[in-house]
């Protein structure tokens, strides 16, 4: 058979609809996909996010084969190094892939001259982001949103939001409850291919992440069906006997293409119009996904490759020992985060922001050593996702740019919506002495550290402000040092 194209698949583009495969003829075209030595040992990355690339990969190649397409899954050094050994095989073909999601990449490739299509796993394309962006004094992502809900029509009637009204977060962001039913996890068998490259990283994976789009779509029903009614009342909460809540889950395979974010909505949207799910929380989801998912691709584009390296606090710590090891804190709400994400490589927005980059904000962590670590760990990290998300929201290396105000939060938050301080060595209500939780210590200490910059701000000069109030400021200040120091010693 003689070819005339290569069409490269990388593993977060994994379906046939979509990007270059969209098009793809088994009589004319050849599929690369590679697994690249970089990309498997170049940082020490969490194995169950590994072993679910690598497998869903795997599996993906081998579906295109049984539906007649040729197929070359290679191993080999690099990326470029794969897509040379392709062409040795079948000549110097045009490559063609979708655009890829980092900077990188999108660099790599076209060094290469690899041939772009648009990046169609996303509802809006760069160059659209990019019209709404420049129109933007500030980048809210409220306004991007409801833009999108016009835009695609969903959850509209007669040009106006269904029920009147965007936004029903007045009723979400309740505490965990207590006494609750939670629904059972679901759980993925684990097939050949599942075991091989399981024993190749010498991992024991979780049955949590499906490795097919099959597992994929169980996965979505499971949320229709368990989980979409308390999706938003307890969006926002962190409970002590269920590490899931009623999040989706899906974040993995809408980044890796096994799932497209235009049929999770359109199954969301169903099930509101046939009465399974209130609004607030079917519109809650939505927003996740045709809003902050969209923005923060549209940003990671939009504001450039030189965004990452941004530290406008100068914070210059090292990676605090408990962020690689959840035995080395005592407080109790990181230390089971971290453990959950030890084992499965996920936790939800909530821990993601307000427990891991909360702390790496308030303690100064050098922005880009905590990306980098958060980039390792999570199952549903890359580039275009962890970058706006740890840089811009997470620890407001931006200045603002993404975000109008840090997220930093004292224990008060942490004691409403997590089950952790009850039982915990720290005392969320006290800032000084031995006992104070080092959240509470450590965000007055972070305001007053950076009350110059704040004061400006109108966001946050009501907060600088408490300052004032606090006649044992001094006192408190070195209560900070000590645990600063303990946090680093991998001792608080
Ligand atoms: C500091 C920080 C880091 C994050 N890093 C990542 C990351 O590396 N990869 C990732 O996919 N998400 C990231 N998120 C967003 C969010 O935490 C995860 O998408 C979510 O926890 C995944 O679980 P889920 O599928 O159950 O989500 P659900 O709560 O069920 O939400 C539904 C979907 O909305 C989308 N979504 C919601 N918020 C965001 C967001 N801020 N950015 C992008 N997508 C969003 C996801 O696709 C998610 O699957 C991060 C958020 C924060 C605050």
């Amino acid at each position: 058979m003689t070819f005339s194209r290569i069409l490269y698949v990388p593993f977060d583009h994994l379906n046939e609809n979509f990007g270059s495969l969209k098009n793809a003829n088994p009589k004319t075209d050849v599929i690369a996909l590679i697994e690249s030595q970089r990309m498997l040992t170049g940082r020490p990355w969490h194995k169950e996010r590994l072993f679910f690339l690598v497998s869903s990969t795997r599996h993906f190649a081998e579906g295109l084969k049984s539906k007649g397409f040729t197929v070359r899954y290679l191993k080999a050094a690099t990326t470029i190094d794969g897509l040379k050994a392709v062409r040795a095989e079948f000549g110097e073909l045009p490559v063609e892939c979708a655009e890829p999601s980092s900077f990188r990449q999108f660099n790599d490739l076209s060094a290469f001259g690899v041939q772009f299509v648009e990046n169609d796993f996303f509802l809006t394309s760069r160059s659209l982001f990019t019209s709404w962006a420049e129109k933007q004094k500030s980048y809210l992502m409220e306004n991007f949103y409801r833009g999108q809900r016009q835009r695609l029509n969903i959850l509209m009637k007669d040009g106006k939001p269904v029920g009147e009204r965007w936004n029903y977060d007045a009723e979400n962001r309740l505490p965990p409850p207590k006494n609750y039913e939670w629904p059972e996890y679901l759980e993925h068998d684990r097939d050949d291919i599942d075991l091989e490259v399981a024993k190749e990283l010498g991992h024991i994976p979780t049955k949590t992440w499906a490795t097919t789009r099959e597992g994929a779509l169980r996965q979505l029903e499971n949320f229709i069906k368990n989980h979409l009614n308390g999706f938003g009342p307890y969006e926002d909460a962190i409970a002590k006997d269920n590490w899931a809540l009623h999040h989706s889950l899906l974040s993995p395979y809408l980044n890796n293409g096994l799932l497209h974010a235009s049929e999770v909505v359109e199954r969301v949207v169903k099930a509101f119009d046939q009465g399974k799910a209130p609004i607030e929380s079917v519109e809650a989801f939505v927003r996740q996904v045709i809003g902050w998912r969209e923005y923060i691709n549209g940003m990671y584009w939009f504001l450039g490759e030189e965004y990452r390296n941004q530290n406008h606090l100068g914070a210059n710590r090292n990676l605090l020992p408990l962020f690689s090891d959840s035995t080395k804190t005592e407080m109790n709400c990181v230390k089971s985060v971290v453990a959950d994400v030890e084992v499965r490589a996920w936790a939800h927005h909530i821990p993601r922001l307000m427990v891991l980059s909360n702390l790496a904000l308030i303690t100064g962590v050098n922005p880009q050593e905590f990306l980098d670590w958060m980039r390792e760990q999570f199952i549903d990290a890359a580039d275009w996702v962890m970058v706006p998300n740890i840089i811009g929201m997470g620890v407001h290396a931006d200045g603002g740019k993404m975000m109008t105000k840090p997220y930093a939060a004292g224990g008060a938050y942490l004691n409403r919506m997590t089950q952790s301080c009850k039982g915990c060595k720290y005392d969320p209500k006290l800032r000084v002495g031995e006992n104070a939780c080092p959240f509470t210590t450590l965000y007055w200490d972070f305001l007053d550290r950076h009350k110059d910059v704040f004061v400006k701000n109108h966001r946050m000069s009501q907060q600088v402000n408490g300052l004032k109030r606090l006649s044992d400021l001094p006192e408190l200040k070195v209560r900070a040092q000590e645990v600063l120091e303990g946090l680093s010693a991998g001792t608080v």
